[in-house]
């Protein structure tokens, strides 16, 4: 099969011939139709935060075709349409057992990022029991980016307890805010939506927020004050991460509000004990999601109740450029790579 390989850090990916994986008693190879692409990947580009083994295929957001099932397997057949689910949890610990697979303390494989090859390829091997099957409604694109986009930010409103009535900001309209607007509007919130240009906050409007501001233009504390009569918000939603949107979100809180931080960068923030506590303001981290996340995110989809969030795709050969294209932070929503019509021969 054809791959993407990541050969050394800081160069651009091989498209090399490569040994199609075999399934063992309980996998399933799938063949790959698209993955999606994001800043994960050019983190592992250049060998920040995951540093897998090389070569190594990137690419945690695939969808595909079950083309082959391990004598063992019994909740799939050949030809059934399927996403990952990425992280290779234990299934044993105290966290797994109580359905929290997502912060099993033994996680030490996820795919397309560290220990198991990802969807920058033609076929890709997992565990049937790691393979989540997707409505037939759904295009293979928008299954793609439920992965991790989608799984993160379902993950990410459920954690936030978003109520009906509730205001909630969000801080980034990339991939898993895009999901993030909508899971929130869904559950019944006004969403005001924070971005850096006008493009990304004419995005966030075509997403149906309330109010979307350009922080590169507008004073964003005062600008919510004034939304919210000097009140302030029930829930900030910090996809972003950085010291100045953790600062920032920390004072436009109601009191008894809560800070979900999804989004991290080396960034680290100082608080006081004191606010915190007289306040009754919570911190809620959040970590992508569990597989019951991806499967109700597949769902909404399926249903036509939020709305695809790929905006280009390019095909995987031309991975390379996918990537600069994607460093250039212009892309909106998703960008996705399409793997062609592969014959259904696993051969070679
Ligand atoms: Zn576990």
């Amino acid at each position: 099969m054809k791959a993407a390989l990541l050969r050394a850090f800081g160069a651009p990916l091989t498209w090399e011939e490569v040994q199609t994986p075999v399934p063992g008693p309980n996998d399933v190879l799938i063949q790959v139709m698209a993955c999606g692409t994001d800043g994960t990947d050019l983190k592992l580009l250049e060998g920040f935060g995951y540093r897998p083994e090389l070569p190594f295929i990137m690419g945690h957001e695939p969808a595909g075709l079950v083309a082959q099932v391990g004598d063992s397997v019994r909740d799939f057949q050949v030809g059934d349409r399927v996403i990952s689910y990425n992280f290779f949890h234990c299934g044993r610990c105290h966290n797994c057992r109580r359905g929290r697979e997502q912060i099993c303390p033994h996680l030490d494989r996820i795919l397309g990022v560290r220990g198991v090859p990802g969807g920058y390829a033609d076929y890709l091997c997992i565990p049937a029991r790691q393979a989540v099957p997707i409505p037939s409604e759904i295009p293979w694109e928008d299954a793609a980016v439920l992965c991790d986009a989608g799984c993160t930010a379902f993950h990410a409103v459920d954690r936030a307890r978003v109520k009906l009535g509730e205001t909630v900001v969000i801080f980034g309209v990339g991939g898993v805010g895009s999901f993030a607007v909508q899971f929130a509007k869904l559950a019944g919130a006004r969403v005001i939506a924070i971005e850096q240009s006008a493009n990304k906050v004419h995005w966030a409007e075509s997403l149906g927020v309330d109010v979307a501001l350009d922080a590169s233009v507008v004073d964003v504390s005062k600008e919510i004050q004034h939304l919210t009569n000097d009140w302030g918000v029930d829930c900030v939603i910090d996809i972003v991460g950085r010291e100045e949107t953790l600062t920032l979100g920390v004072n436009v809180l109601c009191n008894g509000g809560r800070l979900v931080i999804v989004g991290y960068t080396p960034d680290s923030y100082s608080l006081s004990g004191k606010h915190f506590a007289q306040n009754e303001l919570e911190v809620i981290g959040t970590r992508c999601g569990r597989r019951r996340d991806l499967d109700q995110a597949a769902q909404l989809l399926a249903q036509g109740k939020v709305r695809s969030i790929v905006t280009e795709r390019y095909p995987l050969k031309d991975v390379n450029a996918a990537h600069q294209r994607l460093q250039s932070g212009e892309v909106l929503g998703r960008l996705v790579l399409d793997i062609p019509q592969q014959p259904s021969s696993t051969a070679s």
